[in-house]
Protein backbone atom coordinates (compact mmCIF):
# COMPACT_ATOMS: atom_id res chain seq x y z
CA UNK A 1 0.00 0.00 0.00
CA UNK A 2 1.34 3.68 -0.75
CA UNK A 3 1.05 5.77 2.23
CA UNK A 4 2.34 9.23 2.27
CA UNK A 5 4.59 11.11 5.05
CA UNK A 6 1.23 12.63 7.11
CA UNK A 7 -0.30 8.94 6.87
CA UNK A 8 -2.86 9.49 4.43
CA UNK A 9 -3.51 6.31 2.30
CA UNK A 10 -2.97 7.08 -1.85
CA UNK A 11 -6.23 5.35 -3.70
CA UNK A 12 -6.86 7.30 -6.59
CA UNK A 13 -4.76 8.59 -10.16
CA UNK A 14 -5.83 10.94 -11.97
CA UNK A 15 -4.08 10.17 -15.24
CA UNK A 16 -4.17 13.19 -18.23
CA UNK A 17 -3.43 11.67 -21.42
CA UNK A 18 -3.15 14.71 -23.72
CA UNK A 19 -2.55 18.80 -23.05
CA UNK A 20 -4.52 19.03 -26.07
CA UNK A 21 -7.96 20.27 -26.54
CA UNK A 22 -11.01 21.79 -29.17
CA UNK A 23 -11.94 24.06 -26.75
CA UNK A 24 -9.63 27.20 -24.76
CA UNK A 25 -11.92 27.75 -22.11
CA UNK A 26 -10.42 30.83 -20.64
CA UNK A 27 -9.47 29.75 -16.97
CA UNK A 28 -7.47 26.85 -18.53
CA UNK A 29 -5.87 28.39 -21.11
CA UNK A 30 -4.94 31.10 -23.60
CA UNK A 31 -7.21 31.49 -27.11
CA UNK A 32 -4.10 30.47 -28.93
CA UNK A 33 -3.66 27.20 -27.11
CA UNK A 34 -0.25 25.98 -25.44
CA UNK A 35 2.87 24.60 -26.55
CA UNK A 36 1.36 21.53 -26.81
CA UNK A 37 3.73 18.20 -26.45
CA UNK A 38 4.85 16.16 -29.66
CA UNK A 39 3.41 12.68 -29.60
CA UNK A 40 6.97 11.86 -28.58
CA UNK A 41 6.76 13.87 -25.58
CA UNK A 42 3.55 12.10 -24.22
CA UNK A 43 3.46 8.90 -22.15
CA UNK A 44 2.55 6.07 -24.59
CA UNK A 45 -0.18 3.83 -24.00
CA UNK A 46 1.90 0.97 -23.11
CA UNK A 47 3.64 3.64 -20.78
CA UNK A 48 0.50 4.44 -19.14
CA UNK A 49 -0.43 1.28 -18.57
CA UNK A 50 2.37 -0.44 -17.27
CA UNK A 51 2.57 2.77 -15.04
CA UNK A 52 -1.36 1.86 -13.42
CA UNK A 53 -0.01 -1.28 -13.16
CA UNK A 54 2.55 -0.53 -10.88
CA UNK A 55 0.43 1.39 -9.18
CA UNK A 56 -2.62 -1.20 -8.96
CA UNK A 57 0.17 -3.42 -6.80
CA UNK A 58 0.24 -0.30 -4.65
CA UNK A 59 -3.03 -0.12 -3.43
CA UNK A 60 -4.78 2.30 -6.01
CA UNK A 61 -8.03 0.99 -7.21
CA UNK A 62 -9.70 3.97 -8.82
CA UNK A 63 -8.34 5.52 -12.47
CA UNK A 64 -9.96 9.35 -13.47
CA UNK A 65 -8.73 10.04 -17.33
CA UNK A 66 -8.45 13.47 -18.03
CA UNK A 67 -6.37 15.82 -20.49
CA UNK A 68 -7.25 18.28 -22.04
CA UNK A 69 -9.45 16.80 -23.86
CA UNK A 70 -9.36 12.73 -23.48
CA UNK A 71 -11.16 12.10 -26.39
CA UNK A 72 -8.64 14.17 -28.54
CA UNK A 73 -6.52 11.28 -28.35
CA UNK A 74 -6.73 8.69 -30.49
CA UNK A 75 -8.02 5.44 -29.29
CA UNK A 76 -8.77 6.35 -25.81
CA UNK A 77 -12.02 4.43 -25.60
CA UNK A 78 -9.71 0.75 -26.25
CA UNK A 79 -7.38 2.24 -23.93
CA UNK A 80 -9.38 2.57 -20.88
CA UNK A 81 -11.01 -0.79 -21.56
CA UNK A 82 -7.42 -1.60 -21.07
CA UNK A 83 -7.12 -0.27 -17.76
CA UNK A 84 -10.04 -2.42 -16.94
CA UNK A 85 -8.84 -4.98 -16.97
CA UNK A 86 -5.90 -4.56 -14.88
CA UNK A 87 -5.96 -6.48 -11.48
CA UNK A 88 -6.89 -4.34 -8.87
CA UNK A 89 -7.83 -1.32 -10.80
CA UNK A 90 -12.15 -1.19 -9.58
CA UNK A 91 -13.25 1.53 -11.40
CA UNK A 92 -12.34 3.41 -14.32
CA UNK A 93 -13.74 6.89 -15.12
CA UNK A 94 -13.19 9.72 -17.44
CA UNK A 95 -13.34 13.54 -16.91
CA UNK A 96 -14.47 15.19 -20.62
CA UNK A 97 -15.72 18.67 -22.05
CA UNK A 98 -18.32 16.44 -23.63
CA UNK A 99 -18.16 17.58 -26.85
CA UNK A 100 -17.18 14.09 -28.74
CA UNK A 101 -19.04 11.96 -26.05
CA UNK A 102 -22.01 10.59 -27.56
CA UNK A 103 -20.84 8.31 -30.12
CA UNK A 104 -18.22 6.79 -27.69
CA UNK A 105 -21.62 6.47 -24.63
CA UNK A 106 -22.52 2.69 -25.65
CA UNK A 107 -18.68 1.41 -25.61
CA UNK A 108 -17.87 3.13 -22.21
CA UNK A 109 -21.40 1.69 -20.50
CA UNK A 110 -20.01 -1.97 -22.19
CA UNK A 111 -16.96 -1.35 -20.79
CA UNK A 112 -18.44 -0.68 -17.61
CA UNK A 113 -17.87 3.53 -16.53
CA UNK A 114 -19.89 3.84 -13.73
CA UNK A 115 -18.95 7.61 -14.07
CA UNK A 116 -18.53 10.97 -16.50
CA UNK A 117 -17.37 14.38 -15.53
CA UNK A 118 -18.80 16.34 -17.95
CA UNK A 119 -17.68 20.22 -17.73
CA UNK A 120 -20.13 22.49 -18.02
CA UNK A 121 -19.91 25.81 -16.56
CA UNK A 122 -22.75 27.33 -17.97
CA UNK A 123 -26.58 26.80 -19.18
CA UNK A 124 -26.48 29.54 -21.75
CA UNK A 125 -24.85 29.36 -25.89
CA UNK A 126 -23.53 32.79 -25.57
CA UNK A 127 -22.20 32.64 -22.12
CA UNK A 128 -20.44 29.19 -23.00
CA UNK A 129 -18.65 30.77 -26.24
CA UNK A 130 -17.81 33.46 -24.20
CA UNK A 131 -15.93 31.06 -21.90
CA UNK A 132 -14.81 28.76 -24.32
CA UNK A 133 -13.85 30.28 -27.16
CA UNK A 134 -15.52 27.67 -29.49
CA UNK A 135 -19.25 27.08 -30.44
CA UNK A 136 -20.25 23.41 -29.37
CA UNK A 137 -22.61 24.26 -26.59
CA UNK A 138 -25.36 22.26 -28.26
CA UNK A 139 -23.27 19.31 -28.67
CA UNK A 140 -22.12 19.45 -24.81
CA UNK A 141 -26.24 19.57 -24.13
CA UNK A 142 -26.74 16.64 -25.99
CA UNK A 143 -23.84 14.65 -24.33
CA UNK A 144 -25.52 15.76 -21.08
CA UNK A 145 -28.97 14.61 -21.85
CA UNK A 146 -27.56 11.21 -23.46
CA UNK A 147 -25.40 11.00 -19.94
CA UNK A 148 -28.58 11.15 -17.88
CA UNK A 149 -30.87 9.04 -20.00
CA UNK A 150 -27.82 6.50 -20.08
CA UNK A 151 -27.57 5.84 -16.27
CA UNK A 152 -24.45 6.69 -15.88
CA UNK A 153 -23.41 8.33 -12.71
CA UNK A 154 -22.90 11.95 -14.10
CA UNK A 155 -21.55 14.69 -12.37
CA UNK A 156 -21.29 18.02 -13.75
CA UNK A 157 -18.05 20.21 -13.07
CA UNK A 158 -18.74 23.78 -13.19
CA UNK A 159 -15.50 26.68 -12.43
CA UNK A 160 -17.47 29.55 -11.06
CA UNK A 161 -16.53 32.87 -12.21
CA UNK A 162 -17.43 36.24 -11.15
CA UNK A 163 -17.39 37.89 -14.67
CA UNK A 164 -19.00 35.15 -16.30
CA UNK A 165 -21.64 32.50 -14.87
CA UNK A 166 -23.01 33.79 -11.46
CA UNK A 167 -26.42 33.78 -13.29
CA UNK A 168 -25.70 30.12 -13.84
CA UNK A 169 -25.58 29.11 -10.51
CA UNK A 170 -29.29 28.82 -9.47
CA UNK A 171 -30.25 27.78 -12.26
CA UNK A 172 -27.84 24.55 -12.13
CA UNK A 173 -29.12 23.95 -9.12
CA UNK A 174 -32.44 24.03 -10.14
CA UNK A 175 -31.27 20.90 -12.66
CA UNK A 176 -30.77 18.79 -9.91
CA UNK A 177 -34.57 18.72 -8.76
CA UNK A 178 -35.80 16.65 -11.98
CA UNK A 179 -32.21 14.90 -13.09
CA UNK A 180 -30.16 12.51 -11.18
CA UNK A 181 -27.15 14.75 -11.80
CA UNK A 182 -25.03 15.76 -9.20
CA UNK A 183 -23.67 19.50 -10.21
CA UNK A 184 -20.57 20.29 -8.73
CA UNK A 185 -19.03 23.92 -8.32
CA UNK A 186 -15.88 24.44 -8.18
CA UNK A 187 -13.37 27.61 -6.90
CA UNK A 188 -11.23 28.97 -9.81
CA UNK A 189 -7.49 28.04 -9.57
CA UNK A 190 -4.89 30.19 -10.76
CA UNK A 191 -3.84 27.63 -13.79
CA UNK A 192 -4.69 29.48 -16.68
CA UNK A 193 -1.82 29.00 -18.71
CA UNK A 194 -0.92 32.83 -19.04
CA UNK A 195 -4.64 32.91 -20.39
CA UNK A 196 -5.47 35.87 -18.11
CA UNK A 197 -3.42 37.40 -14.63
CA UNK A 198 -5.42 35.57 -11.32
CA UNK A 199 -6.91 37.44 -9.24
CA UNK A 200 -7.83 35.98 -5.49
CA UNK A 201 -11.69 34.66 -5.90
CA UNK A 202 -14.01 36.42 -4.68
CA UNK A 203 -16.58 33.89 -4.86
CA UNK A 204 -14.95 31.32 -3.14
CA UNK A 205 -16.55 28.04 -1.50
CA UNK A 206 -19.09 30.34 1.63
CA UNK A 207 -20.09 32.91 -0.78
CA UNK A 208 -21.03 30.22 -3.23
CA UNK A 209 -23.38 28.19 -0.26
CA UNK A 210 -24.48 31.45 0.58
CA UNK A 211 -26.04 32.46 -2.35
CA UNK A 212 -27.55 28.70 -2.63
CA UNK A 213 -28.56 29.02 0.46
CA UNK A 214 -30.47 31.87 0.06
CA UNK A 215 -32.71 30.61 -3.02
CA UNK A 216 -33.01 27.05 -0.92
CA UNK A 217 -33.13 28.05 2.76
CA UNK A 218 -34.10 24.45 3.22
CA UNK A 219 -31.21 22.84 1.58
CA UNK A 220 -29.95 19.19 3.37
CA UNK A 221 -26.34 18.74 4.05
CA UNK A 222 -25.21 15.52 2.82
CA UNK A 223 -22.70 12.88 3.58
CA UNK A 224 -19.55 13.38 2.17
CA UNK A 225 -17.87 10.48 2.37
CA UNK A 226 -13.72 10.01 3.51
CA UNK A 227 -12.28 11.67 0.43
CA UNK A 228 -14.66 13.36 -1.34
CA UNK A 229 -13.39 16.79 -2.48
CA UNK A 230 -16.97 18.44 -2.06
CA UNK A 231 -19.27 19.99 0.45
CA UNK A 232 -22.31 17.76 -0.78
CA UNK A 233 -26.04 19.05 -0.34
CA UNK A 234 -29.63 18.55 -1.60
CA UNK A 235 -32.50 20.40 -2.22
CA UNK A 236 -35.03 18.22 -0.93
CA UNK A 237 -37.11 16.05 -2.83
CA UNK A 238 -34.58 16.89 -5.81
CA UNK A 239 -33.35 14.20 -7.69
CA UNK A 240 -29.43 15.05 -7.56
CA UNK A 241 -27.14 16.68 -5.49
CA UNK A 242 -25.60 19.53 -5.22
CA UNK A 243 -21.49 19.64 -4.14
CA UNK A 244 -19.23 22.76 -4.05
CA UNK A 245 -15.28 22.24 -4.20
CA UNK A 246 -13.21 24.47 -1.95
CA UNK A 247 -9.66 23.74 -4.84
CA UNK A 248 -8.70 27.50 -3.92
CA UNK A 249 -9.30 27.91 -0.70
CA UNK A 250 -8.05 24.03 -0.08
CA UNK A 251 -9.84 23.24 3.26
CA UNK A 252 -9.68 19.10 1.81
CA UNK A 253 -6.09 18.73 1.88
CA UNK A 254 -6.27 16.57 5.02
CA UNK A 255 -8.16 13.43 3.08
CA UNK A 256 -6.46 13.62 -0.10
CA UNK A 257 -5.85 10.66 -1.83
CA UNK A 258 -4.81 11.68 -5.10
CA UNK A 259 -1.80 10.72 -7.27
CA UNK A 260 -1.71 13.11 -10.63
CA UNK A 261 0.22 12.24 -13.70
CA UNK A 262 0.92 14.60 -15.97
CA UNK A 263 0.40 13.66 -20.37
CA UNK A 264 4.47 13.87 -20.06
CA UNK A 265 4.75 11.55 -16.88
CA UNK A 266 5.73 14.14 -14.47
CA UNK A 267 4.54 12.93 -11.47
CA UNK A 268 2.47 15.54 -9.20
CA UNK A 269 1.74 14.52 -5.39
CA UNK A 270 -0.38 18.20 -4.92
CA UNK A 271 -1.97 19.67 -7.76
CA UNK A 272 -0.59 22.63 -6.98
CA UNK A 273 3.00 21.44 -7.08
CA UNK A 274 5.52 23.26 -9.51
CA UNK A 275 7.99 20.92 -11.47
CA UNK A 276 7.24 17.30 -11.10
CA UNK A 277 9.69 13.45 -11.35
CA UNK A 278 9.69 12.65 -14.58
CA UNK A 279 8.69 8.79 -14.56
CA UNK A 280 8.55 8.86 -18.33
CA UNK A 281 12.18 9.67 -18.74
CA UNK A 282 12.71 7.17 -15.80
CA UNK A 283 11.03 4.83 -17.54
CA UNK A 284 13.07 5.57 -20.67
CA UNK A 285 16.25 5.25 -18.95
CA UNK A 286 15.71 1.75 -17.98
CA UNK A 287 14.05 1.52 -14.40
CA UNK A 288 12.94 -1.58 -13.80
CA UNK A 289 9.25 -2.38 -12.59
CA UNK A 290 10.68 -2.24 -8.63
CA UNK A 291 12.94 0.97 -9.37
CA UNK A 292 9.68 2.31 -10.20
CA UNK A 293 7.90 1.12 -7.15
CA UNK A 294 10.57 2.45 -5.07
CA UNK A 295 10.32 5.79 -6.56
CA UNK A 296 6.80 6.43 -6.22
CA UNK A 297 7.39 5.48 -2.18
CA UNK A 298 10.61 7.35 -1.75
CA UNK A 299 8.34 10.53 -3.58
CA UNK A 300 5.18 10.31 -1.49
CA UNK A 301 7.81 9.82 1.20
CA UNK A 302 8.30 13.68 1.01
CA UNK A 303 4.97 15.11 -0.09
CA UNK A 304 3.66 18.63 0.98
CA UNK A 305 1.08 18.67 3.90
CA UNK A 306 -1.40 20.56 1.99
CA UNK A 307 -1.88 23.33 -1.42
CA UNK A 308 -0.41 25.76 0.40
CA UNK A 309 2.87 24.47 0.99
CA UNK A 310 2.91 22.56 -2.27
CA UNK A 311 2.40 26.00 -3.64
CA UNK A 312 4.93 27.81 -1.94
CA UNK A 313 7.79 25.66 -2.98
CA UNK A 314 6.02 25.96 -6.56
CA UNK A 315 6.70 29.82 -6.49
CA UNK A 316 10.21 29.02 -6.19
CA UNK A 317 10.35 27.35 -9.71
CA UNK A 318 8.03 30.32 -10.73
CA UNK A 319 6.08 27.75 -13.38
CA UNK A 320 3.08 29.10 -15.10
CA UNK A 321 1.01 26.55 -15.64
CA UNK A 322 -2.21 25.42 -17.04
CA UNK A 323 -4.89 23.31 -16.04
CA UNK A 324 -4.64 21.16 -19.13
CA UNK A 325 -1.08 19.75 -18.07
CA UNK A 326 -1.98 18.80 -14.80
CA UNK A 327 -5.17 17.41 -15.76
CA UNK A 328 -7.61 19.31 -12.78
N1 LIG B 1 -11.03 18.75 -20.95
C1 LIG B 1 -11.69 18.03 -19.92
C2 LIG B 1 -12.74 18.85 -19.24
O1 LIG B 1 -12.74 20.06 -19.41
O2 LIG B 1 -13.55 18.25 -18.53
C3 LIG B 1 -10.75 17.44 -18.89
C4 LIG B 1 -9.59 18.28 -18.44
S1 LIG B 1 -10.01 19.74 -17.52
C5 LIG B 1 -8.41 20.45 -17.25
C6 LIG B 1 -10.44 19.03 -15.96
C7 LIG B 1 -11.28 19.94 -15.06
O3 LIG B 1 -10.48 21.03 -14.66
C8 LIG B 1 -12.52 20.53 -15.74
O4 LIG B 1 -13.65 20.22 -14.99
C9 LIG B 1 -12.25 22.00 -15.73
O5 LIG B 1 -13.42 22.75 -15.57
C10 LIG B 1 -11.32 22.16 -14.56
N2 LIG B 1 -10.50 23.37 -14.62
C11 LIG B 1 -9.71 23.77 -15.64
N3 LIG B 1 -9.08 24.92 -15.32
C12 LIG B 1 -9.49 25.26 -14.08
C13 LIG B 1 -9.20 26.34 -13.20
N4 LIG B 1 -8.36 27.32 -13.54
N5 LIG B 1 -9.81 26.35 -11.99
C14 LIG B 1 -10.67 25.37 -11.63
N6 LIG B 1 -10.98 24.32 -12.41
C15 LIG B 1 -10.40 24.26 -13.63
FE1 LIG C 1 -10.07 22.07 -22.64
FE2 LIG C 1 -10.96 21.09 -20.37
FE3 LIG C 1 -9.12 23.08 -20.40
FE4 LIG C 1 -11.60 23.60 -21.19
S1 LIG C 1 -10.98 22.94 -19.13
S2 LIG C 1 -9.70 24.21 -22.26
S3 LIG C 1 -12.22 21.72 -22.11
S4 LIG C 1 -8.83 21.02 -21.09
Amino acid sequence: MLYDNHGRQLRYLRLAVTDRCNLRCFYCMPEEGLNFSSRSQILSYEEMTRLVTILADLGISKVRITGGEPFVRKDIVPFMDQLTQINGIEAVSITTNGTDLVRHLPALKQMGIKSVNLSLDCLDKERFHKITRRDEFEEVMTSYHALIESGIDTKINAVVMEEHNLEDILLMCALTQNDPVSVRFIEEMPFNGGSKGYVPIKWNMTRILEHIQEAYPNLVKLDDGVSSTSMNYQIPGAKGSIGIIPAYTRTICRSCDRIRLTPKGDLKTCLYQGEGFSFRDFMRDGATDEDIKNQFIKLFNNRAKDGFEAEAKAQKSGSLQSMATIGG
